[in-house]
């Protein structure tokens, strides 16, 4: 087991009273390490680190989480003018790293949660830490269709992040999947660049908020299938060229065309690495104990959309996140 000497943190000024070394010994590890840095990894990490707990934060294979692939962030409290995502992460960042968080990029890739210390593997065993407490918050990853002729065109025509790829679509039409906030708010920002945008969702009732519905109702390059199901993804010299759905009453089947298709038909959690080690709900998100972050295993804690099926937002996740940190600050003080 090698433990790494990154902890180590400079003494910072405007908080003298911080210890200047990692809290860490060769046998336990680390007291607590998170894993995930969406707005619940950076706010438990703000807090462990703010109680002295020297947190080592693992970036996670989407350092800053969901929210960097977003742009405006219109309802994170503070912010009446809006916030990008990216730039609220990087603050978010920055303030952790201000009281001490230590930062360690990398994928988790494994976990041992059988005995304390547990241990925790990152890039496929090339590098392992231990410690005394986990703070399990790596989020959730864009569900896909799973309907023939995706897998192959992801990347060339199928994208799941408007903001990264919306860019590529001028003028072209393009398809929106799925009946959420995030399949408005997506197809709202894709009719900057595109001729047109096709929102094709699977029942006649949408489940996005009113105020996205109205919005995206309003837009005038906004066009709608309703009550379709996806049933494959069509291409011709390895390019997109439109969505074949079925209708669901009159089971009769079209091609609609599209030079791009946006799947944004949700979120699963990512629970992959723990391996069974954790209870999880049967949708796979952690479960956790009343109103706390406790898992079934002590010392284990979870927050954010990796354990929250129901609210999934920026500052729940962000509540969450504070609230794994001050359970883990408990748990470390008796175990102590
Ligand atoms: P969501 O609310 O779970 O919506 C997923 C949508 O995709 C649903 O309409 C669902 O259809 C559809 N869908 C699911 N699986 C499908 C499949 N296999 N084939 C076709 N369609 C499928 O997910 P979300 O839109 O990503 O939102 C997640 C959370 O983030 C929500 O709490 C939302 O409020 C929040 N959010 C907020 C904002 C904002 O406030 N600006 C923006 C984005 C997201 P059914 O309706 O039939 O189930």
């Amino acid at each position: 087991m090698r433990l790494r000497k990154e902890a180590q943190r400079q003494e910072n000024p405007e908080h003298p009273s911080l210890p200047d070394a990692a809290e860490h010994d060769m046998n336990t590890g680390y007291g607590v390490i998170i894993l995930g840095t969406g707005p619940a990894g950076l706010t438990a990490a703000i807090y462990a680190a703010r109680a002295n707990l020297a947190p080592l934060v693992i970036d996670g294979n989407e350092p800053g989480g969901q929210l960097t692939l977003t742009t405006e962030v219109e309802n994170f409290p503070g912010f009446p003018d809006a916030v990008m995502g990216p730039d609220l992460m990087d603050k978010m960042r920055a303030q952790a790293e201000k009281f001490g968080a230590t930062f360690q990029s990398g994928q988790v890739t494994a976990v041992d949660l059988s005995q304390r210390p547990f241990q925790v593997t990152i890039d496929d065993g090339h590098t392992a830490y231990s410690a005394k407490s986990l703070i399990i918050s790596t989020g959730a990853s864009a569900k896909m269709l799973g309907v023939p002729g995706e897998t192959d065109m992801v990347g060339h025509g199928i994208s799941t992040c408007a903001t990264c790829d919306g860019f590529f679509y001028r003028e072209k039409p393009i398809i929106t999947v799925g009946g959420g906030d995030s399949a408005m708010e997506e197809a709202i920002f894709l009719t900057r660049f595109a001729s047109e945008v096709t929102i094709v969702h699977r029942r006649n009732q949408l489940r996005a908020s009113k105020v996205m519905q109205d919005r995206a109702r309003k837009n005038p390059k906004i066009r709608w299938v309703m009550n379709v199901t996806p049933i494959a993804v069509l291409s011709e010299r390895g390019q997109v060229t439109g969505l074949e759905v079925e209708d669901n009453a009159t089971h009769q089947k079209r091609s609609l065309p599209a030079e791009g298709i946006f799947v944004a038909i949700g979120h699963q959690p990512n629970t992959g690495f723990l391996n069974g080690q954790l209870d999880v709900d049967e949708l796979g998100y952690v479960r956790t104990a009343g109103v706390t972050s406790q898992t079934n295993v002590p010392g284990v804690f979870a927050c954010g959309d990796v354990m929250d099926r129901r609210y999934r937002q920026a500052v729940t996740a962000a509540g969450s996140g504070c609230k794994a940190a001050m359970d883990c600050e408990k748990f470390l003080e008796a175990f102590d």
